[in-house]
């Protein structure tokens, strides 16, 4: 990794949660990086390719980022409000592409689950 590239990695291990490509843009002026806003996109891409960042399709239909504590496979939980972000390992979903495997008659070799609502925390802040 170049030394820029190093700095994108950095910035992005310092997030917590969930994170748009705007958010390292703005981290990297506030820290006065001079990181060009191509580089933090070529090594987000580089990242999600090595599996340790995960790009996420939101339910607004906008897409935001979020780093993966581990390569193997698993889905993530989101919090659509403070954006805190939990990986979650399987919870049955072997179970339920068998099935679907079974039904159809498809090879299913791929899949991604991705959950958005509320943290505890968040939930907290909204009932009082
Ligand atoms: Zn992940
Ligand atoms: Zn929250
Ligand atoms: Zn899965």
């Amino acid at each position: 990794m170049t030394g820029s590239r190093r700095a994108v990695a950095e910035l992005i291990a310092s997030r917590d949660g969930a994170f748009e490509t705007a958010d390292l843009v703005a981290d990297s002026r506030r820290r006065k990086l001079g990181v060009a806003r191509a580089t933090i996109f070529r090594t987000l891409e580089l990242l999600v390719g090595l599996g340790a960042v995960e790009r996420l399709d939101l339910p607004s239909g906008a897409h935001s980022y979020v780093r993966c504590e581990t390569t193997r496979h698993h889905h993530h939980l989101v919090c659509i409000r403070c954006q805190r972000a939990v990986d979650l390992e399987d919870l049955g979903m072997t179970a339920i592409v068998t099935e679907v495997e079974r039904r159809t008659g498809y090879k299913v070799d791929r899949h991604r689950v991705e959950l958005f609502g509320l943290c505890p925390s968040c939930q907290a802040a909204t009932s009082t």
